[in-house]
């Protein structure tokens, strides 16, 4: 008897359903729509990128790059694979001269494949592979001659023996067969890459995306945390004219930072989240933060020993991130600690404080958080975090901030760039909470016959009555009335058309109302109308 296997889906990942599928999709919808207003235009890039990619943009240094990728070389050398796996895991092992001889027609197997793959080029010529192909020549060539001396049981032989094994499993170990490709966790250097891809600086600046769609990151899944979840993001990136002066365009930054955050709040107001709150801060530039973070260093060092070991480590890896902390006993005396306002440059303070009057005049209510910050280098100046209610601790709906800079660490022309990142789940979760998730999906019409005759008039209303935008609910088989009534009802139906030989004789369909009960003889073109009617009642 073959055993039923269970297929589930995989931690971390879920399956979204109706009815809640339709909440997401007015969200999504609302979404564009608003995002539209403000003048941006969508864009889709690929769910997959090369790591490289995200290890420069996100920085190698971040949780989300270090751990939380899924990554995967992508290749056709699947064969090849498997016989390195082989190799690997169970064949070739020290203190056993007997598997590297009989394993040596598989090793010379490899290294042909191997240095085929790499004369044709389909498997990348880059200096490690290329110092692994030797290696792995070398030793194989080696253990054959060191395999006789072995078993006469000389020492040296054996250590030989055993030092050239660990030089084939380490080169076998780094040989890459194609690129390393990530799933997305994040899409803002996607963003960045298509925008040098294909040349949009040529566009007239500057150039407003927003996309939607999931994103992967191996994290310990929990309410609000997930391995693949959905972002709603949108960036604005403009080309820095040639020797535009930093100082000129402060008023310009500091009005487009406003207006994109104007934009997130009146895409949550438009859906009716509530509880949302909005903390801005500014992380200063290249120049101004270099220095806070050394008086950051100076003073953590000043209390290391009060610190948890999180912290205590941050103080050498990156300071900002104590500010973060969460920790209890850490709170006093991260409130002791030197503020970044106060050590903003001119250039940074002047940005900030003219966003706050820009937002201001947007009529954007903000709160001031001094410990608010962005872990990664090409961050600067505005950031802002945005949290709505019904969420417990992990109730930050958006985070985002200024990034100029970054699309040319991408290899792009200098550019500025200020975006921003919604968790579609914990969005949806918190409308949820909020009694905003909407009605089941229901019918407008279900439509009862009986009989052949019936059944050509019930198909034929059907294609007018979902021409005309209506939900219509067409059972493939005849039901006895009673039956279809029931089931009508089970599925939320408006109405029920009920087509009999009687009805199609006459013209006059019966049209029963499912709320009350009640029953009437209506023409097409009345029952039309009364959809119409019933449809601007109810909306
Ligand atoms: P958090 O501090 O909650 O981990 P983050 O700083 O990692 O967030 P960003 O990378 O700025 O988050 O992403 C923006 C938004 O995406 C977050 O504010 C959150 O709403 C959402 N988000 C991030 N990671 C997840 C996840 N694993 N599951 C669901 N939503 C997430
Ligand atoms: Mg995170």
């Amino acid at each position: 008897m073959t055993e039923k296997k269970k297929f589930q889906a995989i931690k971390g990942t879920r399956d979204l359903l109706p009815p809640e599928t339709e909440l997401w999709n007015r969200v999504e919808q609302t979404a564009r729509e608003v995002f539209g207003t403000f003048g941006f235009g969508e864009i889709r890039p690929p769910i997959f990128e090369p790591t490289e990619l995200f290890a420069r943009a996100v920085g190698g240094e971040t949780d989300i790059v270090s751990k939380e990728m899924y990554s995967f070389e992508d290749h056709d050398f699947g064969e090849l694979e498997k016989l390195r796996s082989v190799l690997l895991i169970r064949e070739l092992e020290l203190e056993n001269p007997q598997s590297a001889s009989l394993h040596k027609g598989q090793l010379t197997e490899f290294n042909a494949g191997l240095e085929a793959g790499m004369k044709g080029r389909k498997i990348p010529v880059t200096p490690v592979n290329e110092r692994a192909l030797a290696d792995l020549k070398m030793h194989t060539a080696k253990i054959e001659i060191l395999r006789s001396d072995y078993t006469g049981g000389e020492w040296q032989a054996r250590e030989r023996f055993n030092a050239s094994v660990t030089g084939i499993r380490q080169a076998l170990r780094v040989v890459k067969f194609g690129d390393v490709i990530s799933l997305r966790p994040e899409a803002t250097a996607s963003v960045c890459r298509a925008y040098i891809e294909h040349g949009m600086h040529a566009l007239p600046q500057p150039v407003k995306l927003y996309y939607t769609g999931p994103m992967f990151r191996r994290e310990r899944p929990q309410k609000g945390r997930y391995r693949q979840f959905y972002q709603i993001g949108a960036e604005v990136l403009e080309m820095v004219p040639p020797n535009q002066d930093p100082a000129k365009s402060i008023g310009k930054d500091a009005a487009v930072d406003a207006e994109v955050i104007e934009m997130v709040m009146a895409f949550f107001a438009q859906l009716g989240l509530e509880g949302v709150k909005l903390e801005i801060n500014s992380i200063g530039d290249r120049e101004c933060r270099p220095k806070y973070v050394e008086l950051l260093r100076a003073e953590l060092l000043k209390v290391k020993d009060k610190l948890g070991p999180d912290s205590q480590r941050r103080i050498e890896t990156n300071p900002l991130r104590v500010l973060d902390s969460k920790l209890e006993s850490e709170q006093g005396i991260i409130a002791g600690l030197p503020k970044i306002a106060d050590h903003l440059c001119a250039n940074c303070a002047g940005q900030y404080a003219e966003v706050k009057r820009q937002l201001g005049m947007r009529g954007v209510a903000y709160a001031e958080n001094w410990r608010l910050v962005r872990g990664l280098d090409y961050y600067m100046r505005t950031t802002f975090e945005i949290t709505a209610r019904g969420l417990g601790s992990q109730n930050a709906v958006c985070g985002g901030g200024r990034y100029d800079g970054l699309v040319e660490l991408l290899g792009g022309p200098p550019t500025k760039g200020i975006g921003f990142a919604i968790g579609e789940d914990r969005l949806i979760l918190s409308l949820q909470e909020a009694g905003k998730g909407g009605a089941a999906q229901g019918r407008d019409v279900f439509v009862a016959w009986m009989g052949e005759k019936a059944q050509a008039t019930a198909i034929t209303a059907a294609q007018k009555l979902r021409a005309a935008g209506f939900r219509v609910e067409l059972p493939p088989v005849e039901q006895k009335f009673g039956k279809a009534l029931g089931q009508a009802d089970k599925l939320g139906a408006r109405y029920a058309l009920i087509l009999g030989d009687d009805e199609v004789a006459t013209g006059q369909w019966t049209v029963k109302t499912l709320a009350d009960g009640s029953q009437a003889k209506v023409s097409e073109a009345e029952f039309l109308e009364m959809l119409r009617k019933g449809k601007a009642l109810s909306s």
